[in-house]
């Protein structure tokens, strides 16, 4: 086997792995490259593998650094099937839908693709479930749940004729998790390509239902605005079940108003309502008798002008709002509006890319430019790691212990730092393993 690292390969995003075996090839993931310019340029350039070879595409996920470029397999003519989860087909809908309708807007020069890429690309979708075996090309292929977002998937390839198998990891849930149920282990494999987003640190206990409701009660006492950058997708809808938590606990004032000022995240809460055979133990359990995202005070903002309405609320309040990263979207809106107040709190409480506006003010930046304006960043910024929807240092590295007959690693979807401090760490853990740090289309031969 050969595997040739397309993407996610000494950066976070632009996920994308070709792993050949004697006659065919299946490509794991295909995101968009996200953040720096010279990163986001490489999302135009066709990835050097044979196409002809290519007999199936596996998704582990519907973030948009794993799904992001599909429907460029339409224009390069890729006519074969698609293998994801149900609840991953319905949220790759929406970001895939989404993608298409943000480079329309911004009449960039390069638009990826189209509403039209995306129909033809979804038709090739083939769906399966977790742990069911099944047959493409040389190969075997498992897809188990990574407990990362909702139809999230760790993905194992067995090539038939060897018996050898490859495990990605996909992205790695901080799991256990509120909402979803736990990260299922790899038991068995002699590669496994992993990710490292975090790998040079150690999450903490869970404490975002304490650290919100501290911000929150803050902001009802000098009549503050919370603004939350939230990704649309598990991040908006952990939020949305921890007001509804604090508020029937008593624990936040039941009229202090929550604006949800995303289409897409409203719109990925109500696909999380659609599969409920994924949630957790305990969700499952509060789903009979609760609407775990809907509470008093609860405004949903699904169209423009309710967004813009938001700043005639005098007084406390708590707006989610994408983009996550603060890379476009309403937030940028709010930016702008409350930024420079300082009985303004923004929370992170996601991944910061390299190359964002998150980034730059999380770094410490309080000079910042939005539209050709400067404004000074006199709000509050916090950080609540504990919320991060990808596992830590410890948690990658359970993962890789629970692996029988493991030989060697490929840390991928990490910067730099901590890569070399999670290498270390297996290197430690793990002597016999085999570390390796791949580049962007680094191949390598597989001697398993
Ligand atoms: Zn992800």
């Amino acid at each position: 086997m050969k595997l040739k690292f397309l993407g996610a390969a000494k950066t976070v995003t632009g996920s994308n792995f070709f792993l050949t075996g004697v006659n065919t090839g299946l490509m794991v993931d295909f995101g968009m490259f996200q953040g720096k310019p010279e990163e986001v340029g490489l999302n135009t350039i066709k990835p050097d593998i044979d196409f002809g070879a290519l007999s199936a595409v596996l998704l582990t996920h519907a973030h948009l650094d794993h799904c992001g470029r599909l429907p460029l397999l339409a224009q390069y003519g890729f006519k074969g099937p698609i293998f994801m989860t149900e609840a991953t087909k319905a949220l790759a809908e929406l970001v895939l839908y989404d993608a298409a309708k943000i480079a329309k807007e911004a009449e960039a020069k390069s638009v990826l693709y189209t509403d039209e890429d995306v129909e033809v690309i979804l038709k090739q979708v083939s769906l399966v479930e977790y742990d069911k075996r099944f047959d493409v090309g040389d190969f075997t292929v498992t897809f188990l749940d990574a407990g990362h977002i909702l139809g999230s998937a760790s993905i194992i390839v067995e090539e038939r004729t060897t018996g050898k198998s490859v495990a990605f990891s996909g992205d790695l849930g901080n799991t256990p998790e509120p909402l979803l149920s736990p990260t299922e282990f790899v038991t068995k494999a002699n590669m496994a390509v992993v990710e490292s987003t975090y790998g040079d640190e150690v999450h903490g206990p869970r404490e975002e239902m304490e650290d919100l409701a501290k911000i929150i009660n803050k902001a009802e006492t000098n009549k503050g605005t919370v603004l939350i950058p939230s990704f649309s997708i598990e991040r908006a809808q952990e939020l949305l079940f921890i007001f509804d938590q604090l508020k029937k606990d008593g624990r936040m004032d039941v009229k202090t108003p929550v604006f949800l000022d995303s289409p897409m995240a409203i719109r990925a809460t109500m696909i999380f309502k659609d599969f409920p055979i994924l949630y957790s133990k305990k969700l499952k359990d509060q789903v009979k008798t609760d609407d775990p995202f809907d509470f008093s005070g609860l405004m949903i903002c699904d169209t423009m002008e309710k967004s813009k309405q938001i700043k005639n609320y005098d007084g406390v309040k708590v707006i989610v709002a994408g983009s996550g990263m603060m890379s476009g979207g309403r937030v940028i809106h709010h930016a702008v509006n409350y930024l420079g107040e300082s009985n303004t709190q923004l929370v992170m409480v996601g991944y910061q890319a390299e190359g964002t506006l998150g980034r730059e003010i999380l770094d410490g930046n309080r000079r910042i430019n939005i539209w050709g304006n400067w404004i000074t960043i006199n709000a509050e910024v916090l950080e609540i790691k504990t919320m991060s929807a990808h596992a830590d240092q410890g948690q990658v590295l359970l993962w890789l212990k629970k692996i029988d007959g493991l030989e060697e690693v490929a840390l991928i979807h990490g910067e730099e730092l901590p890569r070399l401090v999670l290498s270390e760490k297996i290197h430690q853990d793990l002597p016999d393993v085999k570390v390796v740090l791949p580049v962007v289309n680094q191949e390598i031969d597989l001697k398993l």
